[in-house]
């Protein structure tokens, strides 16, 4: 039996980077979901596709979305293009906030999932890891933190990247991906009954990353060797 760590929170609490490190010290996998849904978002975007949702299922049989690790890092290929450097995009993010809603694209991208965490022992971030992708993980994470300190996270990540943004603006975006996220109605974020809730709103990712480790090594007490 694989290990699994589901790690699930809204957009920029950091599941990503604690999710990475921890993949990293564990020698496990980091399966970035949201990725899978911002490349099949990219391929709406490229044909055209806003938010119809007849379309998007239509449109989603012919994007087949697959994944590659390379020296251990997750490449993302749409119809065989690696497209990791053009799923970052603010753009990318929105349509894929909105076209994950649509049913046809959450069983495609669930099915893919779940065959990566057969196959080996994966920290997976995303929305619904623990409700419903992974509802037999071994540790269940639900991160958070404030909204505006995401939204700060945010600005000061666009503004290393040289991007102009505002911050109010970061803010309203991330309060309507939020609830975007949140209020739909196929497998919407929310933390699982045995999720343990992290703030890391006055936490370093160290701290982060330490903590989620302890909570393993508690979980799995009489393995302990595994989580070291
Ligand atoms: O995490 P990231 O911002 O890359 O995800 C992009 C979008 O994909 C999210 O806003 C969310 O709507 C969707 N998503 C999802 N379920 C997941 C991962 C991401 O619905 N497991």
């Amino acid at each position: 039996m694989k290990k699994s760590i589901a790690i699930d929170g809204p957009a920029g609490a950091g599941k990503s980077t604690i999710a990475k490190k921890l993949a990293k010290k564990l020698n496990y996998i980091y399966v970035d979901t949201g990725a899978m849904y911002r490349a099949m978002a990219l391929y709406f975007i490229r044909k055209g596709i806003l938010k119809e949702e007849e379309e998007i299922s239509r449109a989603c049989e012919e994007a087949k979305v697959s994944i590659q690790y390379i020296d251990r890092e997750q490449v993302v290929l749409l119809n065989g293009e690696n497209v990791n450097h053009l799923i970052r995009t603010e753009e990318v993010g929105n349509m894929a906030s909105i076209s994950s809603a649509n049913k046809e694209v959450r069983e495609r991208l669930l099915k893919l999932q779940r065959e990566m965490a057969k196959k080996e022992n994966v920290v997976m971030d995303g929305r619904d890891i623990g409700t419903k992708v992974l509802p037999d993980a071994n540790v269940k994470i639900y991160l958070t933190a404030s909204v505006f300190v995401r939204a700060k996270r945010r600005y000061n990540e666009l503004k290393e990247k040289g991007e102009a943004s505002s911050l109010d603006a970061i803010e309203l975006d991330i309060i309507e991906r939020d609830r975007r996220d949140m209020t739909r109605e196929i497998s919407p974020l929310k933390q699982a009954k045995d999720a343990i809730l992290i703030d890391s709103s006055h936490m370093t990712v160290e701290q982060v990353v330490q903590k989620i480790i302890e909570i393993c090594k508690q979980k799995n007490g009489e393995e302990k060797k595994e989580w070291r």
